[in-house]
């Protein structure tokens, strides 16, 4: 799950305890499950335990141990029978097995080089100044740039927000009074941008000075520009005997019709020293353990009318590449629904292996999911935490961009859950049977939609916002 504004957080040194708390957890763990259980507990704790490793150093984006992350969820989709996404970057090609599951990509970093901006004459001093760009080289005089005040009053970040939406080329003068906002910004654009195509060229160049009349502006700025390959894994189950509908009446050849179920693999990596671990246990290890075990669960089933797609999505933490390269590689029309599984790891507010979901007012998946729980006294909660804004912030708002009932169903308790985006988010922190449940949950709730008996309605695209465009 992603911050609002990508700041990085505090660290925190508790890797002693750490060791000793995941000894003592999984021994309690383990022999807390019910022999009734429909997914192996032993295999979710494997699958979890290794994906939450210090081995792969936190799953940065870009970083070699990613791929080691990568690799080991592509193994488990072959061993569980999956097929490919026959798409043309798919790794269809490759000849190891494995590595069909790959679905490889590349996105563009854009790093401010050189800023200079002169307004009526006088040249702003650098630490006045900040940019966020698409752009490799620019150079603007008074008349080929939008001119834009933020006076003392005026709300700043609605402000650059609504620039942002827009698009194109603007430069932004604010007033001091903004000061400490500003530096918010400049400390996140300084770090560069991320995008998947440099296809819309845009710019904010912001500058900190209480002048109120810009008669005269010159901006020049340069950025560099790489090219870096991420990786989506994406494993497919085939719809079940679509071929024997012989009834034409009947609804059962859901063939074309895709459930998807999704989580992210990446996560923050290391401490900028490298001696401190970002595990990223809950967040979204234990999503992707559901994923592959809700894949291993349906192939053992053998009985979707559905094609079922299994995606581990990469760079959710950096801006949600993966999900929006993979959206790109299928007709969103086709995608039934979306089931994003974000952090859980721990028992929500309403009690352990309970789970509750994002914008569940803008589709009726949450209702057709609850028909198959309230006999088992279950139900699927609606996500606690609506100030939170965290329909936005998965990769679910991605898909819900293009119609998709694309949800994120969650446990964490994000309003007091100390472990976020720390250093503390391994797997000594988790409660692995509440975690098993949910999963449970999950595949029982969601066995309608895989036999195609329920359609869910769509999301209102109008009623989702739209990312920005150049930051
Ligand atoms: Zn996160």
């Amino acid at each position: 799950m992603i911050t609002t504004m990508h700041l990085s957080s505090k660290m925190q040194n508790r890797f002693t305890l750490k060791i000793l708390l995941t000894t003592l957890t999984l021994t309690i763990s383990c022999s807390s499950f019910s022999a009734s259980e429909i997914i192996s507990s032993k295999q979710v704790i494997k699958d979890i335990t290794y994906l939450a490793s210090d081995e792969l150093k936190g799953r940065a984006s870009f970083s070699p141990e990613i791929d080691k992350a990568a690799n080991y969820i592509a193994k488990r989709f072959a061993d569980i029978g999956l097929k490919p996404m026959t798409i043309k970057n798919s790794g269809l090609n490759a000849s190891n097995k494995n590595d069909q599951f790959l679905q490889r990509f590349t996105v563009h970093q854009i790093k401010p080089k050189t800023l200079n901006v002169v307004i009526n004459g006088n040249e702003i001093a650098s630490e006045n100044l900040a940019i966020a760009s698409t752009i490799a080289e620019l150079n603007w005089q008074t008349n080929d740039v939008k001119l834009h005040i933020v006076k003392q009053n005026d709300d700043m970040r609605k402000t650059v927000s609504e620039l942002n939406q827009e698009g194109g080329q603007h430069l932004v003068v604010i007033n001091s009074a903004h000061a400490k906002t500003f530096k918010g910004y400049q400390g996140y654009f300084n770090r560069g941008l991320t995008k998947l195509s440099l296809e819309h060229r845009g710019a904010i160049v912001m500058v900190l000075s209480d002048e109120a009349e810009l008669n005269s502006v010159s901006v020049s700025a340069s950025a560099t520009i790489t090219t870096q390959s991420l990786t989506n894994v994406v494993g497919v189950l085939p719809a079940i005997n679509p071929q024997k509908s012989i009834d034409k009446t009947s609804d059962n050849n859901n063939a074309g019709e895709i459930v998807l179920y999704s989580s992210h693999y990446d996560h923050l990596g290391t401490t900028e020293d490298g001696k401190q671990i970002y595990n990223g246990a809950d967040d979204d290890a234990s999503g992707t353990t559901a994923v592959i075990n809700l894949a291993e669960y349906y192939a053992k089933q053998a009985n979707n009318k559905r094609t079922l797609m299994f995606s581990a999505f990469t760079a959710e933490e950096i801006g949600g590449f993966g999900s929006k390269y993979f959206s790109e590689q299928l007709n969103p029309d086709d995608v039934v629904a979306m089931i994003n599984i974000e952090m859980i790891g721990k028992p929500s507010k309403f009690g352990a292996g309970t789970v509750w979901m994002t914008g569940m007012e803008r589709s009726n998946l949450g209702a057709l999911l609850n028909e198959k729980l309230s006999p088992l006294n279950r139900q699927i909660y609606q996500d606690p935490y609506p100030e939170q804004g965290l329909f936005y912030r998965s990769d679910n708002a991605t898909l819900a961009r293009l119609g998709v009932p694309a949800h994120s169903f969650s446990s964490t308790q994000l309003d007091k859950d100390e472990h976020y985006h720390k250093v503390s988010d391994d797997i000594a922190s988790l409660d692995l049977s509440s975690m098993h449940k949910v999963i449970e949950s999950l595949a029982t709730s969601t066995q309608a939609l895989v036999n195609g008996s329920v359609t869910p309605t769509r999301i209102d695209k109008a009623q989702v916002r739209a990312k920005g465009k150049i930051y």
